[in-house]
């Protein structure tokens, strides 16, 4: 479903990706593993369009985008492909839980008001918050404002969702609401890329686990081996120091 080749980006000399290629199956779970600086957080922009590079294509189903001059359409499509749920939730502080999930779809997608509140009280009834609907972001613990965030993207109607360390910002026990949700996403099959450092949530549910060093893919492959038994000592060096 997703295919990036020679992805390559730089902010000024500091060179973050540097020939990056990926595949991720639909349906798949992904989890993207790396010391920090590795280039993760950028890799996972660029697969959004919120960050565009210098080289390479990223291709999400049949949305393509050629750098290094890709069209703002291109990026527009590209963007439109997935949902992003960020390290910190990002709520509009103002607007209930419900009104952060519809504001998307309503003014971004101008889709029917009337709809769009239906599809989201059940998105935020998924992710546990049905009785919360009405409540301010600073009502809500941090674990329940990144499940308002999952239900935001979900409600964009994505192809593919995105996952940029939802749960450091969290307490084991908050994040732990945060990963069964995800769990949850998984199980009904949706098409997941996630950067986190919970290696048991990679263990249990990943598919695919890459793990980044300096801009590059070091290994990849099955959490099993890839956790397990990992044939590059930087992957191995990494683990016993974040086991
Ligand atoms: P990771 O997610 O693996 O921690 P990032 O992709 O966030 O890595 O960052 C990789 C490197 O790129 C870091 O050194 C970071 O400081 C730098 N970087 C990321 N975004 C920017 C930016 N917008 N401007 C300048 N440097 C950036």
């Amino acid at each position: 479903m997703v295919e990036v080749h020679g992805l390559t980006k730089s902010f000024g000399d500091l060179h973050v990706l540097r020939g990056i290629d990926l595949a991720v199956a639909r349906g798949s779970v992904t989890v993207l593993l790396g010391p920090s600086g590795s280039g993760k957080t950028t890799l996972l922009r660029c697969l959004n369009s919120l960050e565009v590079p210098e080289a390479g294509t990223v291709r999400i189903d049949d949305v393509e985008v050629e750098c290094p001059r890709p069209s703002r359409a291109e990026l527009r499509r590209l963007r439109a492909t997935s949902g992003m749920v960020f390290q910190s939730h990002e709520l509009f502080p103002h607007r209930t839980a419900l009104e952060n999930v519809t504001e998307g779809p309503v003014y971004a997608q101008r889709r029917p008001r009337a709809e769009v509140v239906a599809e989201a009280t059940a998105l935020l009834t998924k992710v546990g918050l049905g009785d919360k609907v009405g409540a301010y972001p600073h009502e809500l613990s941090g674990g329940q404002q990144q499940r308002v965030g999952i239900a935001r993207a979900l409600a964009l109607r994505p192809r593919l969702l995105l996952f940029d360390e939802p749960t450091s910002a969290l307490d084991p026990e908050t994040g732990g609401e945060v990963l069964s949700v995800m769990r949850d996403l998984a199980a009904e099959g949706w098409t997941m890329v996630v950067v986190t450092h919970e290696v048991r949530f990679a263990r249990q549910v990943a598919d695919h686990v890459v793990f980044m060093d300096d801009g590059v893919v070091v290994e990849e492959g099955r959490p099993g081996q890839v956790l397990g038994d990992p044939s590059h000592e930087r992957t191995r060096r990494f683990l016993q120091r974040i086991l």
